[in-house]
């Protein structure tokens, strides 16, 4: 049973699917690289990296006389996307992940599946509950750290941000927890504001263990297309991200976006979303991900 194949269900049967079909039978000829580019496109790989990846696939086609453009494909698919796993280091206790991104894209679930995903594997748990400007966003951490069982450092509504992750990363340490997982405000209409606000989280838990965060990771609804690829762009200026959670895969037929993010934004992904599921969180690897495109 794999659950990215299964995500990925949209993609394959609407684009991907096609080009097998494409290529039955035929030979890698200007017409079939053109339907190629079209089916590319339109699954949201992005020009820059469709060109890429046709151009390559045209010379070596030719160069190891290949008789298996899908397989070809494939290769260099997978190898168009940067492999770097998330990150987790033990020795750092607490190891702390802040996640970024703007409201709407998933990003409080994100932060409980990744709880989950680290609490299955028996690592202690804390979430920090730091976008305390969305109303409901504590409350929303704090029902999943019910369900999960995992402890949820919050103060009210409105309250400093930097200061819940300051009390969490202490709590942590105090308690010897393992990881701590911060949340963080989304609005990015007040763009000036926000990216303050992370400068400031960041500066603050810093002085409670200097190397961190020890990730930081964007979260991205896979749904939006350029438009996602673009606020990756505004946190990326003042946010020094470490990788890219892409959501909403499930819902979407557009799921070539890994590429074009790879493509534009030279920062890894590192997790997909895949369902609403606290166990829709599945580690980003190029030959699943590709596999699961292509059928
Ligand atoms: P936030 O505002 O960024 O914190 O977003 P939320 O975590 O509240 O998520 C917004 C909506 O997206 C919720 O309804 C989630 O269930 C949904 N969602 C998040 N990730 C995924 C995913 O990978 N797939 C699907 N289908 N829905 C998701």
């Amino acid at each position: 049973f794999n659950k990215i194949a299964e995500g990925l269900k949209k993609t394959r049967d609407k684009f991907f699917g096609n080009i097998k079909t494409l290529f039955a039978g035929r030979k890698l000829d200007d017409e079939v690289l053109e339907e190629l580019e079209e089916i590319m496109i339109l699954s949201d790989m992005g020009v820059e990296a469709t060109e890429d990846i046709l151009k390559e696939l045209k010379e070596r086609y030719k160069k190891e006389n290949s008789d298996d453009p899908l397989l070809l494909l494939r290769d260099i698919m997978v190898e168009h996307l940067k492999d770097e796993p998330l990150s987790f280091n033990p020795d750092k206790k607490p190891f702390v992940i802040l996640v970024v991104g703007v409201n709407g894209t998933g990003k409080t679930t994100t932060i409980a599946k990744l709880g989950k995903l680290y609490k299955d594997k028996g690592h202690d748990v804390v979430f920090a509950a730091g976008d305390t400007f969305r109303a409901a966003a504590i409350e929303q951490l704090k029902e999943w750290g019910n369900r999960l069982g995992i402890d949820v450092i919050a103060h009210t509504h409105g309250a400093d941000a930097a200061a819940v992750a300051f009390d969490a990363l202490n709590h942590a340490v105090a308690k010897g927890r393992d990881i701590v997982i911060i949340d963080t405000a989304g609005r990015l209409h007040t763009k000036q504001n926000l990216m303050e606000e992370l400068k400031k989280i960041k500066r603050v838990i810093q002085k409670v263990i200097p190397d961190a965060p020890h990730e930081t990771l964007l979260v991205l609804d896979g749904t939006t297309g350029q438009n996602g690829i673009i606020q990756a762009k505004v946190f990326k200026e003042t946010t020094d991200l470490t990788g890219i959670v892409v959501t909403k895969l499930d819902g979407t037929a557009k799921g070539g976006i890994a590429f074009a993010i790879n493509q534009e934004l030279d920062i890894p992904i590192k997790l997909i979303g895949v369902g609403e599921k606290a166990d829709d969180l599945q580690i980003f690897d190029p030959k699943t991900y590709c596999n699961a495109l292509l059928g």
